[in-house]
């Protein structure tokens, strides 16, 4: 349902994804980890359409989230395309990112009315759905200042499963968080993996969670992918020395 073939993304000189393949199947649960700056966010955001590549194609769907135009330069596909894209992918980011003067009934319901169509009543109707699905039913009335971190990103998580997307992207969901908070926000994904259809890709630095629920484990290093594999091997026998060293393993 994914899939980078050869994508170069550089920030001025500095490249940070190094002709980068990946293909992840319909309803996989992938996790990506690494060292800080080795890439792991640009991936998540050029799916997201938030980032544009220099070179290679990624396909979402079977189709190129960009094209090549004339000398090399991609651009985005259509505005349209683009638009149905977005809609079968929800992010969830390491900061909440909720809108801080909506309560959190509106913050789900925003985009499902705006993107999508729905009536206010349908939208309300989905919202209690993924508010009692993140323990949250007796909070919809709240603004996000009245919440704790761990509430927060569950929201956040709710908003994006109200869109019914197909994929989940998370980026680091539980590094903002205070530990006692951590366990809240990673039973909820524990739940979201169990299910068999949606596509999950997540960027974590809980180890223990990754092996736990991932059918792969992807371990990238400046800007490629180091080593990847079930997370059985990978977290307790990598074949590479950069993989041992990362997890501390001797
Ligand atoms: P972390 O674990 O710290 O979140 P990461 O693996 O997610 O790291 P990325 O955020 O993907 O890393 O960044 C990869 C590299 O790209 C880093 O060296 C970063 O400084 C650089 N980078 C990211 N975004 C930009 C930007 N908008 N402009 C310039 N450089 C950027
Ligand atoms: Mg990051």
């Amino acid at each position: 349902i994914i899939r980078f073939d050869n994508v170069v993304k550089q920030f001025g000189e500095a490249r940070v994804l190094n002709g980068l393949n990946l293909a992840i199947e319909a309803g996989e649960k992938v996790t990506i980890i690494g060292p800080s700056g080795s890439g792991k966010s640009t991936v998540l955001r050029i799916l997201m359409t938030l980032e544009p590549i220099d070179s290679g194609v990624v396909y979402v769907a079977g189709q190129p989230l960009w094209h090549e135009q004339k000398a090399g330069a991609l651009m985005p596909a259509s505005a349209r395309h683009l638009h149905d894209m977005r809609k079968h992918m929800g992010m969830v980011f390491q900061q909440f990112n909720l809108f801080p003067h909506m309560t959190v009934r509106r913050n789900i319901t925003e985009a499902p009315i705006h993107v999508l169509g729905l009536s206010k009543q349908e939208a309300n109707e989905r919202a209690e759905h993924y508010l009692a699905l993140v323990g949250l039913t007796d909070h919809a009335d709240k603004f996000p200042r009245q919440l704790s971190g761990g509430q927060q990103q569950r929201v956040a998580i709710a908003r994006a499963l109200a869109m019914k997307p197909r994929i989940m992207l998370f980026d680091e969901p539980t590094s903002a968080l205070d530990p006692e908070l951590v366990g809240e926000v990673l039973q909820v994904i524990q739940r979201l993996a169990s299910e068999d259809d949606l596509t999950l890709l997540l960027v974590t630095h809980e180890m223990q969670f990754a092996r736990e629920i991932s059918d792969r484990v992807v371990f990238f290093d400046k800007g490629e992918i180091v080593e990847e594999g079930d997370p059985e091997t990978l977290f307790t026998a990598p074949r590479e020395a950069r993989t041992r060293a990362f997890l501390k393993l001797t």
